[in-house]
């Protein structure tokens, strides 16, 4: 393997810059990349203006860079076209953009399928839309080690459905959907798929026409890029199917005192100024990651996970949440200690200088399944390596020593 996570660190700087601290939240956000800090400080030092108003030069090499960063993000993807490639607020926004979007011509008894172990983002939504159009959401069920249960997918996808909205990965158990069967399955009955990337896009290039599914949903702080941006890429035939969400400027055909036309997209969905310098940063650390070995970065997170996995399988009182074998599964680790609750184990990492989330991040349903309140979770990300994983384990030994 020639990846080197010491030399990758270096593209972080706040990692560079934090030697002590061993960051393992990277679930909840990864780190900037300097691609991303760099191109988003030259667009404001060198070509700010705002986008598709202005026709001086200024303005037309801000309308660039953004359409720049639609390609790099088209790219990062495998979409067909640029076009395809909406620039939301994040993964949040992008699917309220289709429940709302899609959801306009959806009747009551329509139904919309999600699975047990999605995030809050993937789940509050829908129920809105359940208030507002009487629509009924069917779910996936787990397995007991919480995969989504394929074997059961006939009787939950049936032809009431209309949209299937479902996570590429459990930000809890990193356990990676099987889509295909999914996809094929919305696909027979004519339904719509969703997909919410917002784990899998940090861990390599996607490919969405591979995937098959209408629209797929992502951030731009999971991709190591920056806050306030994500993406909403829709197939083109879908997107244009789409009624807009938000209204006001850009997203207009022509305006009358009487009735308004609408843009095509993607600018129909992205009314007002966007989050320019953002977007740009975000196409610069999808480039950037694009051109990464992924195959040699995510052979080295899986072995960094099975060290963890090892290490905590002898601490006494230990619960995983999830698939223990690393097939099919990102390098995302959720476990509890009998008798400690979460936040009190993160507490006595943090001493250790280790950066772990401990609570229901987000998915009180996948909790409420596994029949705990909350879970400990360490996310691992290319640049972390063994010392953060044994400081992780030293941490847990100290915290079993001094809670139970
Ligand atoms: N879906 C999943 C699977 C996630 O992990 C997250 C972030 N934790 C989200 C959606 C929401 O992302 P954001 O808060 O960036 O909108």
């Amino acid at each position: 393997m020639n990846f080197s996570p010491a030399k990758w660190r270096r593209h972080f700087p706040l990692l560079a810059a934090h030697h002590e601290l061993h960051y393992l939240d990277n679930a909840a956000t990864g780190q900037t990349c300097a691609a991303a800090l760099n191109a988003a400080t030259a667009f404001d030092t060198q070509s700010r203006a705002n986008v598709l108003r202005g026709t001086y030069r200024l303005a037309e090499q801000a309308d660039a860079a953004y359409e720049n960063a639609r390609r790099q993000a088209a790219a990062y993807l495998n979409a067909a076209g640029s076009e395809e490639v909406v620039f939301t607020a994040g993964t949040t926004a992008s699917i309220n953009l289709v429940a709302h979007a899609f959801g306009e011509g959806l009747h009551a008894g329509d139904e919309v399928v999600l699975s047990l172990a999605e995030h809050h983002s993937n789940f509050v939504p829908w129920q809105m839309l359940r208030e507002r159009r009487g629509v009924v959401l069917r779910l996936l069920p787990l397995t007991a080690d919480g995969r989504i249960d394929l074997s059961r997918l006939g009787e939950t996808l049936t032809p009431r459905c209309k949209l299937a909205a479902v996570t590429h990965a459990s930000n809890v158990t990193g356990a990676v959907t099987g889509l295909a069967p999914i996809v094929a399955a919305a696909r027979a009955v004519g339904a719509r798929v969703l997909i919410d990337g917002a784990q899998a896009v940090q861990h390599g290039p996607v490919d969405v026409a591979a995937l098959g599914a209408d629209f797929y949903a992502f951030s731009g702080h999971k991709a190591f890029g920056p806050t306030g941006v994500g993406v909403l890429w829709g197939r083109g035939e879908a997107l244009a199917a789409l009624p807009p969400f938000l209204g006001g400027g850009g997203m207009i055909g022509r305006v009358t005192v009487e009735e308004t036309t609408y843009a095509p997209p993607p600018r129909r969905f992205e009314a007002g100024t966007p989050p320019i310098a953002q977007a740009i940063g975000l196409g610069a650390a999808l480039d950037w990651l694009r051109a990464q070995p992924w195959a040699d970065m995510n052979a080295h997170t899986a072995r960094l996970a099975q060290r963890l996995i090892d290490g905590l399988a002898v601490l006494r009182g230990l619960t995983f949440l999830g698939p223990r074998d690393l097939k099919e599964r990102l390098p995302i680790v959720s476990f509890n200690l009998e008798g400690i609750h979460p936040h009190d184990a993160c507490q006595v990492l943090d001493e250790y200088g280790v950066a772990v989330r401990g609570g229901h991040h987000c998915a009180q349903p996948l909790m409420d399944f596994f029949g705990v309140q909350g879970a400990v979770r360490a996310s691992i990300a290319p640049y972390n390596d063994d010392a953060d994983i044994d400081a992780l384990l030293a941490g847990l030994q100290d915290a079993v020593r001094k809670l139970k």
